[in-house]
This record gives C-alpha cells, sequence and structure tokens, in this order.
C-alpha cells in the first residue's frame, strides 16, 4: 500500500548539515500495525512527517497506492495525524473538535453529525459529546484527538508518541484500546514511539532505526528471538552479549576460553544471550558452561535478576523466576556454574569498534 523508497532528509549546508536519514525503504500493506521504534533523534519524527507531507524529502520516494504524493501538500495527501499532545481546540465542545475537519471540507451537517456519532461511540465518548475538550482529562483528550483524526476516513493515520503523556496505567489501557480501534476499523497504522515494550504489544511489525538507518524490520516475536545486530538485541528486551570467535568450526568465549561446536564462518562474533534464557547451577545438554560469581541480586516480584561476573569482570545477568515461597538459593560471593543452552546462544555480528 504504501513504499517508501530510500528516502532521504539532510537538514542544515555545510559544516552544520545533519542527516536525519539515509536512504530508507520498506512497504507498508494494508490493515497493518507498523511501528517506527528507536532512541531519541534516530529519525522516526522526521520519516512520519515526510508522510504527512510537513516535511519534503531531500531525496527518493514516497508512493501510496501507486501513486507518488511526495509533492502533494498535506490536506491532499489520505493521511492524517495523531500528536502527542493532541492539539485539540479547548474552547470547543468534543463533537465540535471531532467534526472540525468534515465541516472545513463542506460536508452536509447530517453527514458530519452521523459521522461524529460514530467517531465518539468508537472510542467510547458518546457521553461527553458536549463537554469543553479543555475540561477533559488527558486520556479523554487523547480520545478526542483520534476520533477526530478518523473521522475524515484516512487511508493511513500516522501517530506520532500519542500515548507518552499518559500516566503508566492509562498508556496500558490506552494500548490495549489502540490496538482495539485499529482492528476494528481495518485501518493501517504507523505509529512512531521510543517504547520498545509500547511497540512489541501493539504492532504487527516494527522497524528497529538508529542513526538515521533502519536496522531491521520484522514482527515483534521476530525481534526479539532473531535480532540481526547488537543494537537491536540491546534496544528490544533485555541481552547478554559476549565477545567471542569463531575459528575452524569452533566457538570459542573470549572471556572464559570455553568452546563449542559451531557451523559459522571464521572471525570475530558477538553471542547474545538472554537474560531468562541462563540456566543457574548444573544444566543437562548446555553448550558453555563456565563459572562465575554472583555479584548482586535483584528482586523483581515475578523474578530475580542474578548478576553474576566472570574471570575477567565482565557482567552476566540471568532472571531466574521465583518460587511460590522460597527466594533463590544464591547470595553475593558465591561461585556458580553459569549454563548456557544452545538454542539460547545467537551469533551476531561483531560491531565495528
Ligand atoms: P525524538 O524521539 O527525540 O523525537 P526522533 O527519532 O523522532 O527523536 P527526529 O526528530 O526525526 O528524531 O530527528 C532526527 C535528527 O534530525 C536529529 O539529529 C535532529 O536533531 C535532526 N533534526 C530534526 N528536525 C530538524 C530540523 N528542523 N532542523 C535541523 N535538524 C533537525
Amino acid at each position: 500500500m504504501l513504499e517508501i523508497r530510500k528516502l532521504t532528509k539532510t537538514f542544515g549546508q555545510g559544516a552544520t548539515q545533519v542527516t536525519a536519514l539515509h536512504e530508507v525503504s520498506f512497504t507498508i500493506a494494508e490493515g497493518e500495525f507498523f511501528t517506527l521504534l528507536g532512541p531519541s533523534g534516530c529519525g522516526k519524527t522526521t520519516l512520519l512527517r515526510m508522510i504527512a507531507g510537513f516535511e519534503q524529502p531531500s531525496g527518493g520516494q514516497l508512493v501510496l497506492d501507486g501513486q507518488d504524493i511526495a509533492q502533494l501538500p498535506p490536506n491532499r495527501r489520505p493521511v492524517n495525524t495523531v500528536f502527542q499532545n493532541y492539539a485539540l481546540f479547548p474552547h470547543m465542545t468534543v463533537a465540535e473538535n471531532v467534526g472540525f475537519a468534515l465541516g472545513a471540507q463542506g460536508r452536509p451537517r447530517a453527514e458530519i453529525d452521523d459521522t461524529v456519532a460514530r467517531m465518539l461511540a468508537l472510542v467510547q465518548l458518546d457521553h461527553l459529546a458536549h463537554r469543553r475538550s479543555g475540561e477533559l482529562s488527558g486520556g479523554q483528550q487523547q480520545r478526542v484527538a483520534l476520533a477526530r483524526a478518523l473521522a475524515p476516513k484516512p487511508r493511513i493515520l500516522l501517530l506520532d508518541e500519542p500515548l507518552s503523556a499518559l500516566d503508566m496505567k492509562l498508556r496500558k489501557e490506552m494500548q490495549v484500546e489502540l490496538k482495539r480501534l485499529q482492528q476494528e476499523t481495518g485501518l493501517t497504522f504507523i505509529f512512531v514511539t521510543h517504547d520498545q515494550e509500547e511497540a512489541l504489544t501493539m504492532s504487527d511489525r516494527i522497524a528497529v532505526m538508529s542513526g538515521g538507518h533502519i536496522q531491521q524490520i520484522a514482527t515483534p516475536r521476530d525481534l526479539y528471538d532473531n535480532p540481526a545486530n547488537s543494537f537491536v538485541a540491546g534496544f528490544i528486551g533485555e541481552s547478554n552479549l559476549l565477545d567471542a570467535r569463531c575459528d575452524g568450526g569452533k566457538l570459542v568465549l573470549a572471556q572464559t576460553s570455553d568452546s563449542m561446536p559451531v557451523a559459522h564462518a571464521d572471525g570475530a562474533v558477538t553471542v547474545m544471550v538472554r537474560p531468562e534464557h541462563i540456566v543457574l547451577g548444573k544444566a543437562q545438554g548446555s553448550a558453555l558452561t563456565f563459572l562465575a560469581t554472583v555479584d548482586r541480586l535483584v528482586y523483581f516480584g515475578t523474578d530475580t535478576h542474578v548478576h553474576t561476573r566472570l574471570a575477567d569482570g565482565s557482567v552476566l545477568v540471568a532472571r531466574v523466576q521465583n518460587a511460590l515461597r522460597d527466594g533463590v538459593p544464591w547470595q553475593s560471593g558465591d561461585r556458580i556454574e553459569v549454563a548456557l543452552p544452545s538454542d539460547a546462544i545467537h551469533l551476531l555480528p561483531k560491531d565495528a569498534a
């Protein structure tokens, strides 16, 4: 439905020039919940603003339904944006806010009233239609902003960190709500966030960005299970990264010199292991086992994070589920066996230093 081809954006000139996006390419399917995820400054807002038409590309194409829309002004693109700060008209009622764009298009009164009623039912705000939007809570204002953006029936809804102004509890509720809205309407959503948990819980696919590049595009599950590189491994969930070498069919850990057979080209690699996959104590069938010292225990309710220190000083964190009554049987200073099961070991390209 939407094809982004080699989209580039530079700001400024000469010595102060910043390249916010470097030839970014990807395709979004109709009805997808697609998320742009990355740390501050990675270029996700710039990319969204170019799709909306608020920013002109320095190069590349934006093709929607087979038509290059890069030169169309924002109001002629079949897309609409929900902003972080809602941008409602505070003196207008909820219903007036939601019907505003339709009124500006000169639609008949009856059609506007009908659409406003349907949109307010969709976001469960029918009872507040005549309240001024400036008198609503943050969560209610967010729903009005959503209803207003959906009212003109855009082909794509763009959402720029729409939940970041809400407190944690409301934010979680709105995550579920947004996903429901997207599924009920069947609309294509492009969602921008720097919050990996938010991205994982809502998206069909996620594009992980850093430094103006896309690092990987995949389903939440695939990003977590098969990160393409150590940036993605570190940004999605928690991970342990260890230096290692592949040498003549063997993987050798730099920190412990332990080794296991491996089918991989010779050279330096990074070994990635998720904390919940590490086994502490003796384990059958583990590929790599070595001794480490318990450094500290951090209690998280459902589980405990056990920080272990290897001989060279590097730290490996294991996550152990808490049993019903007993705590973990180790304490700081204990020497324990750390086991990495073979299917928990992922080899990533070694980062350029
Ligand atoms: P955040 O989460 O902080 O909003 P982001 O990932 O959305 O970050 P962008 O706002 O897209 O990042 O910015 C990407 C890069 O482009 C940054 O280095 C930023 O400083 C730069 N940039 C963005 N807008 C402009 C502008 N109008 N003029 C100059 N540089 C800009």
